[in-house]
């Protein structure tokens, strides 16, 4: 078993650390809110007094945080994981980010001796609790194929990707796809209520149609009635998805028309108010109710 590091316990972070507890890990964790720390000391973690700390005990450390500016804090700032790396752990951050900065964290972690994966994650809250993440590999393949024990801990398929970067940017392509799909069913499904088909109708076709997905399935319902947008995934970390999706497109030389429009919606939702709810709350860009 593992001795690892774990820092951030948010939404993902928490059940990830449970499950690798389960499994039987010895899990060290570390979160910038340190409340957040307890119930995984309850549930049998040790609690580290400093992110160096953290590093220095473990043979793995684990970041899974907001976004590129926080993995740059807790990783390359004045005694962070980079200060007490050394040769013979590995490092994998497991946060969303573009993949220019996972490369460049990659960069500085390799100059200290280390090991870095990105190992990305598909799922939200549900598949972390569940340990059924897809969990998306990028750096050297030798590191994925022996980090591959601990990331089964959290997730029920490992997709290797390549090198740094590129399971970064597949992780992207996915939030890409689903916040433009969730701004034009918002556009579609009110429109179709403000012609009078009833919401439980246009879900039941888009169901039994090519369009019917998961996404909408889930979603869907809360969107259209109740709108309480409980957070699975909080609307904030998908408008900055989006927006790095949009940056991914301008260095690739690919026009994102759809996807600029669709972070426009996510800007307008979260002005409202909204970023703390869920992905879903982006409908709340476009109708004040
Ligand atoms: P979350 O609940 O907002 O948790 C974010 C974590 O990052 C918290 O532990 C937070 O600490 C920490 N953090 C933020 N800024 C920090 C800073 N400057 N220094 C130190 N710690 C900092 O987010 P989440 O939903 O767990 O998501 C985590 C990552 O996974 C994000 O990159 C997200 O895009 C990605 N993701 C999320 C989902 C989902 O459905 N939720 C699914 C797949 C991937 P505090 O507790 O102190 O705020």
């Amino acid at each position: 078993m593992a001795k690892i590091g774990f820092i951030g316990l948010g939404i993902m972070g928490a059940p990830m650390c449970r499950n690798l507890l389960a499994k039987g890990h010895d899990v060290t964790v570390y979160n910038r809110s340190r409340e957040k720390m307890a119930p995984l000391v309850a549930a049998g973690a040790k609690d580290a007094s400093s992110v160096a700390r953290l590093v220095e005990e473990g043979d793995i450390v684990i970041t899974m945080l907001s976004d590129p500016t926080a993995v740059w804090e807790v990783v390359a700032e004045t005694a962070g994981v980079l200060s007490a790396l050394t040769e013979g752990k590995t490092y994998i951050d497991m946060s969303t980010v573009s993949p220019e900065s996972s490369r460049e964290i990659a960069s500085m972690v390799r100059k200290t001796g280390a090991d870095f994966l990105e190992a990305p994650v598909l799922g939200s809250r549900k598949p972390a609790m569940e340990g059924t993440l897809v969990i998306l590999a990028g750096g050297d393949p030798e590191v994925a194929k022996r980090m591959e024990p601990v990331l089964h801990a959290m997730g029920n398929k490992v997709v290797y990707m390549g090198e740094v970067g590129l399971a970064a940017h597949m992780k992207l392509i996915i939030n890409q796809m689903l916040g433009t799909l969730l701004c034009v069913f918002s556009e579609a499904a009110l429109t179709g209520m403000a012609g009078g088909i009833p919401a439980e109708k246009i879900l039941e076709v888009i169901e039994s149609s090519v369009v019917g997905c998961q996404a909408i399935r889930i979603k869907g319902k809360d969107m259209l009635g109740e709108r309480r947008f409980p957070a699975h995934f909080p609307l904030k970390h998908a408008h900055k998805d989006m927006r790095l999706a949009v940056l991914a497109g301008d260095a690739a030389g690919v026009p994102t028309p759809v996807t600029a429009a669709a972070y426009q919606l996510f800007s307008i939702a979260r002005e409202r108010g909204f970023g703390d709810r869920d992905v879903s709350a982006v409908l709340r860009g476009l109708t004040e109710k």
